[in-house]
């Protein structure tokens, strides 16, 4: 799996609340875009703490090895999806497949959560595999689309 920057900082070592620099990138004049990946259906469902908390640590890292040029996937703090900063143009396409494939590594994942000990992680006790599983299955089996942004109406 992809290299996670996050997983090698020592969550026994730090003090907060502070500012850290978690990474620089150099782009080629190029732009970056920002992605909304959704798995819940806004204010009707959310998902669990510890299941988002498990995707974020395997999609890290299998998000990465299908999509080139991802600069950050983090849970949204509504808790029904996430948001990927990619290193652009990609297109919803193109992430829509890259995110399904992830889903797929997230079903067939075995084993240990990667980056999930006391060390690499800021609440470790707070994962489930199975439940990051169930969640993925479901979003894989309404079929994943691309969504337009619809705007709020004017008032
Ligand atoms: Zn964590």
């Amino acid at each position: 799996m992809a290299e996670v920057e996050s997983f090698s900082l020592d969550h026994t070592k730090v003090k907060a609340p502070y500012v850290r620099l978690a990474g620089r990138k150099a782009l080629a004049g190029g732009v970056v875009e920002k992605y909304d990946l959704r798995l819940a259906q806004p204010n009707r469902e959310a998902l669990p703490t510890a299941s988002l908390h498990t995707l974020e640590h395997l999609l890290a890292g299998y998000l990465r090895d299908h999509l080139p040029g991802v600069i950050d996937l983090s849970p949204m703090g509504c808790r029904t999806g996430f948001y990927l900063v990619v290193e652009g143009p990609v297109g919803e396409e193109k992430v829509l497949e890259a995110f399904a494939q992830a889903l797929r590594d997230v079903l067939a994942h075995e084993g240990e959560v990667p980056g999930a000990s006391f060390k690499e992680c800021g609440n470790y006790r707070d994962h489930d595999l199975l439940g990051a599983k169930a969640w993925a299955e479901k979003a894989l089996k309404a079929g994943l689309r691309v969504q337009a942004t619809v705007p709020l109406e004017a008032r």
